[in-house]
Parts: C-alpha cells; structure tokens; sequence
C-alpha cells in the first residue's frame, strides 16, 4: 500500500518553475549569465526600502500584523481609496488562487485568454471548475467580443491580463469599461495589472474608477515588477469589502511576511523612483523592439517590461539553447502557449546589448 493523491493532481498543469530551467542552464553555461526570463525589474530596490528591511528584522520574533494595515493603508491613501478596498496577499498569485477557491465549485466556469499568465491554467483543476479559454485576436491582442460571447450563467470568474503576459499586448482604459459594463453583474472579472504601470496609454489608476460602478471588478496589482520586490512576494488586490473577505477565508493568515510587508509599505512611498524605473523601461522597449524589428522578427505592441516575437523560421528550442549558452535566460513560448515565440524581459542596456548581439548570431 502507497499514499495516494488527490486525483484533480492529475489535471493541474505540470509546474513549471518561474525562475526557470532555462535560467539555470545560462548559468550553467557561463557564471555571469543574464536573466532576462521571469519579467523581473533589472533594478535592486529603493535605498530606503532595503533600509525597511533591516529594522523590520529586528523584530521577527513576533508575527507580523494580520491585518497588514499599515501596508493597507498607505496602499489605500496612494491610490485615494478606503484600506477596506485593500485586500494584500503573498504576491498576488495567492489572490488568484484564493480566488478561484472562494468563488468556484465544481460546474462553474473561468474564462481567460490564451497564451496568456502562465497560472491560469492552475485554477480551474485546483477547484473543481472548468477552465474556457478564447485564442487572442490580431495583433495578440485580448478578443473581448470573443469572451463576452463565452459568458454563461455558470461563468464564476473572468480574468483579463492587461498588459497580457506573455504579449505585452495593452487594451485602453476605455474598451475596459465597455467590457466591464457588458459583462454579466453575477460575474466576478479580475483584471490582472501586474504591469500596468509600464504602459503609457493611460494613467495606471484610471481603472479604479470602474471599481465604484463594479462591485464584481478587482483589480489585480504586484509589488513584483517595477516595484523591484519580487524576491519578497508581494501583491494586493484593489476590490469590493465582499471579495476581500472571501479570499481571507479560504488562506492562511499571516500570508505577508513581516519583511514584506515594512518593504512594500516603504516602496509605495517612492513614486518618483517607480516613475524612474518606468521611464528607464520605456526606453529600453523602444530600443529593443526597434532591433528586432531590424533584424527582421515580428514582434507583438509590447506596453509591458518584455518582448513578444515570432522567431519565423527559427527553431524556438534551437534559439533557446543558443542563447542559454551565451549566457542569456529567455523564456521559450511553447510552455507559454505561443509555439515559435520568444518573451524577453527588458534588462540594463548593457544586458538587452547582449541579448541582442547572441540573437543576431543566430539569423
Ligand atoms: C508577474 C505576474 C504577476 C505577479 O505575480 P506575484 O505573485 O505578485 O509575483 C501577476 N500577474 C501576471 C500576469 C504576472 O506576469
């Protein structure tokens, strides 16, 4: 006799971990290696937050607020909203899947595009539910009309990633609304910002104003990206009192670790770094999707901190090797849902320079 598992094991998606195969295989390669694979800031954190840090650890002998309400709060007075709207989590995957475990039971449905954030598949198995996923459009791009017609009654949950990971695709503030209008009131739509603040078609925050029209809207936010604290695990969910109690109810308290909670309390202060940080971002996307495009790839509209392209007649895993032997960590697309596709994080220039010139070797 042997334990058994779980049988809904069998249908969660085989994990693949985000600091990926690939980036050990750089490293293997040659010990100065570049990760350019996980979406991550090049940047280490504000001064003041590694500061945070220090004098948080003296006290980790005691557990850190349940309630993470200094944290609530400055994220609440940041973005003009109520703490009570604030609902903080162990990065904001632990949103998603608290999510999907307080909403759904089995029968319902979650709807998302594909390729889109690597997790979503990782919900409907782990709840019971049955996952609809709707091919984006042209240009990569979310088919909104398409997922509309995909609603039904039994469609719990709907999530949207915009900028779309692993695309950098970004729809408008004002087809969101449009789409958030047309969706069903009985449906909760999470829209996945975790980049949100390196696009520039809009302000980030236009779409908190959706959120006093929408108590089925959550938006979804990370301390993970140009925040820099991706290490800490950090994310938070701007959302209705309802949903915030129904995520607290299905995970464990405690869930922010004293540590992150002092850091992003600390990084949320220092928008003019932020600003910086997505200044320096937006110049290094400019550069690197002009190379690309020179040396002669197709590359999704990124708004996003990475490049989406289409390798043509290159062999993905062929690139991907390569790569990994110059010392480059890049995401293949296949395990992403775009076979013959590449995402590439944005790095220091000196970094997306290496980038560059090993993917030129290869053309
Ligand atoms: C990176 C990322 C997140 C953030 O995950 P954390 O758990 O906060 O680190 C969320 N959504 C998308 C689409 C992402 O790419």
């Amino acid at each position: 006799m042997t334990v058994t598992f779980a049988e809904k094991l069998e249908r969660i998606p085989h994990y693949e971990p985000g600091t990926s195969l690939d980036d050990a295989k750089a490293r293997a390669e040659t010990p100065d290696a570049i990760k350019l694979a996980s979406n991550e800031s090049p940047f280490p954190p504000h001064p003041a937050v590694i500061d945070a840090i220090a004098r948080a650890a003296e006290g980790i002998n005691r557990y850190p607020d349940p309630d993470a309400r200094a944290l609530r709060r400055a994220i609440a007075d940041h973005h003009e909203t109520e703490p009570g709207r604030i609902a903080v989590s162990n990065g904001s995957c632990e949103i998603l899947l608290a999510a999907a475990l307080a909403l759904c039971e089995q029968g319902d449905e979650i709807l998302f595009a594909w390729p889109s954030f690597s997790i979503y598949p990782y919900l409907a198995p782990l709840c019971g539910a049955r996952e609809i996923r709707v091919p984006l459009g042209d240009g990569y791009v979310h088919d909104l009309e398409g997922m509309l017609e995909e609603v039904t009654a039994a469609t719990q949950l709907l999530i949207v990633c915009n900028p779309n990971n692993p695309t950098g695709t970004h729809i408008p503030a004002e087809r969101i609304d449009s789409f958030v209008e047309s969706v069903p009131a009985r449906t909760t739509i999470i829209l996945d910002e975790a980049y949100i603040e390196y696009q520039i078609n809009d302000d980030p925050d236009t779409t908190l104003d959706l959120l006093a029209k929408h108590p089925n809207l959550v938006l979804l936010r990370t301390f993970s990206k140009c925040h820099g604290l991706a290490g800490l695990r950090v994310g938070y969910a701007l959302c209705s009192p309802q949903f915030r109690a129904a995520v607290d109810a299905v995970r464990q308290p405690f869930s922010v670790n004293a540590l992150a909670q002092a850091a992003a309390t600390e990084a949320i202060r220092h928008q003019d770094d932020v600003a910086d940080r997505v200044e320096k971002n937006v110049i290094e996307r400019v550069h690197v999707e002009e190379r690309l495009r020179e040396l002669g790839f197709d590359t999704a509209e990124s708004q996003a901190n990475f490049s989406w392209l289409d390798l043509g007649d290159l062999d993905e895993e062929e690139v991907v090797e390569s790569l990994a032997k110059a010392g480059v960590a890049v995401r293949p697309g296949t395990p992403l849902g775009g076979p013959g596709h590449l995402r590439v994080t944005y790095g220091t220039r000196p970094e997306n320079e290496r980038f560059l010139e090993a993917l030129d070797a290869l053309t």
